[in-house]
């Protein structure tokens, strides 16, 4: 049976682009009766955290992708979170070895960065070969009595082509020169994102992988590693990357990249859905409003086109409008409203805010507006107020912008830390610094606590205000 997965890491906010790859995994999961699997990829112990996991579930489930298989629900491959898996991988990269298909490597990062340097000069790929880490036998045994940190490296052949099938794109040709002889263990015994990969797609049994064409550059390394083990590689497709209207990759640089600020906006789990299954696909008689269980039953992979889908936030507007016109009648309207931002949750968060500051309950609400509205209606003169010239205020709005993208965990002692530092290089009071953040998150110059409101919009909801700002 076809068996598909969705794979992501969980190092940020949950990202539009897995949601993408997610439905079309699911859509061709479902389309030959197949399971889709989710496995959480948590081998980067730094970069992962327990949040961004649960937002990625929670999102998925909201736009109402639902997984057969993963960390959540279980299942007979289980556990499907890598960071559980123990020992499997160490004891692959072992049998790789014993075999001669892999090899401790001990040389130390300057040494790595010498023979970068050394190619580089040399006008020479800069992929490092076998060859070129070896170490003189008497060198890699000495290394080795002293017990130096190691990594383990796949071998790859120095010269010759690799062929990868792509469903999507026929045979792909990889000169092998350009592949360097990857890490497959770190020197903390923690496997990479190419062992563990395929390591676990083998033994839950994935028969076909649906990913971002960014991963073309892995699958030679990919398809070896299933050469070398002896195991059956699933079908690899590689889609289209989601883009800017400007047609660079969709990025949080230029655009909400996270579900949540899609949430948090007020579109609607269907219209989201509808719309991503127009990216780079098309219903076979080429309607533009379909559901999803209309798209899991029509559904072929070989209507996906190459050309890079535009993820152009106005179309998406005026879908979720032709949604909210056409299915939501009162009763399903109400609803929508109460799942999106007025229940006792979200309010709940936002009493706290207002109490002090009200005296009849009719205050609530344009003190608490932007709470619940999109961008505010903000220009130059909404700043006049602000004792800082045009050229200071858009510098420290867009650093903030830029200190905010590299925000782990979305927390208002985080932001505080974040905050404070930037106001120390600007060397501003706390309150002066904050006096032009404030406008451009609440649209006014009296509202309530500006740290709170951006610790409960959330991190894109955040930026995408600062951004709007600045334009
Ligand atoms: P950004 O440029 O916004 O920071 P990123 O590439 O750093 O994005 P990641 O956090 O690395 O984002 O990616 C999260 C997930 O989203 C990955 O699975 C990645 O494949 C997917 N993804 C990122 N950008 C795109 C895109 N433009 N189209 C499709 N999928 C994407
Ligand atoms: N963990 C990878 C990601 O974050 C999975 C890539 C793949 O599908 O192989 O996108």
């Amino acid at each position: 049976t076809v068996r598909t997965r969705i794979a992501p890491s969980p190092t940020g906010d949950p990202h539009v682009g897995t949601a993408y790859i997610a439905l079309f995994n699911l859509c061709f999961a479902r389309q030959h009766g197949g399971q889709f699997i989710l496995r959480i990829e948590d081998t980067d112990r730094e970069r992962s955290t327990p949040e961004s996991e649960q937002m990625i579930l929670d999102s998925m489930r909201w736009l109402g992708l639902e997984w057969d298989e993963g960390p959540d629900v279980g299942g007979p491959h289980g556990p499907y979170r890598q960071s559980e898996r123990g020992d499997i991988y160490g004891e692959y990269a072992r049998q790789l070895i014993e075999a001669g298909h892999a090899f401790k490597c001990f040389r130390t990062s300057e040494e790595l960065d010498e023979l970068r340097e050394a190619r580089k000069a040399a006008g020479m790929h800069l992929a490092l070969k076998p060859a070129d880490l070896a170490l003189s036998a008497e060198e890699q045994t000495r290394r080795e009595k002293e017990a130096w940190p190691y990594v383990v490296r796949m071998k790859v052949p120095a010269t010759g082509r690799c062929v990868i099938d792509d469903m999507l794109r026929g045979a792909i040709e990889v000169d092998w020169a350009q592949v360097d002889a990857q890490i497959l263990l770190k020197s903390d015994g923690m496997p990479t994102y190419h062992l563990a990969n395929v390591v676990d797609d083998h033994l839950m049994g994935i028969t076909h992988v649906l990913r971002g064409e960014e991963w073309i550059n892995s699958a030679p390394k990919h398809q070896l590693l299933y050469e070398y083990l002896g195991w059956e590689m699933p079908q690899l497709c590689h889609m289209p990357l989601l883009r800017n209207p400007d047609k660079s990759k969709l990025s949080k640089r230029k655009n909400p990249t996270s579900i949540n600020y899609y949430r948090r906006m007020g579109y609607l789990p269907q219209a989201v859905i509808n719309y991503l299954g127009r990216m780079g696909w098309s219903m076979p008689d080429e309607r533009e409003k379909f559901s999803l269980d209309e798209m899991m039953s029509h559904f072929d992979v070989q209507r996906v086109s190459l050309g890079g889908p535009v993820f152009d936030l106005e179309k998406l507007t005026w879908l979720n409008g032709v949604y909210i016109r056409e299915d939501l009648d009162d009763k399903a309207f109400l609803k929508a409203l109460r799942e999106w931002a007025f229940n006792e949750e979200y309010v709940s968060r936002i009493l706290p805010q207002v109490r002090p500051r009200v005296e009849t309950l009719s205050q609530v609400v344009p003190l608490a507006g932007h709470f619940f509205s999109g961008l505010p209606a903000i220009d130059e003169e909404s700043f006049d107020e602000v004792k800082l010239s045009r050229e200071d205020l858009l510098r420290l709005l867009q650093f903030l912008v830029w200190r905010f993208e590299g925000v782990p965990a979305w927390r208002k002692e985080t932001l505080l830390e974040e905050v404070k530092t930037l106001s120390g290089h600007f060397d501003l009071k706390m309150k002066a610094f904050l006096a032009p953040v404030f406008i451009a998150i609440t649209g006014s110059s009296s509202s309530t606590s500006v740290m709170d409101a951006m610790a409960i919009l959330g991190s894109d909801m955040t930026r995408a205000r600062l951004r709007h700002a600045i334009e």
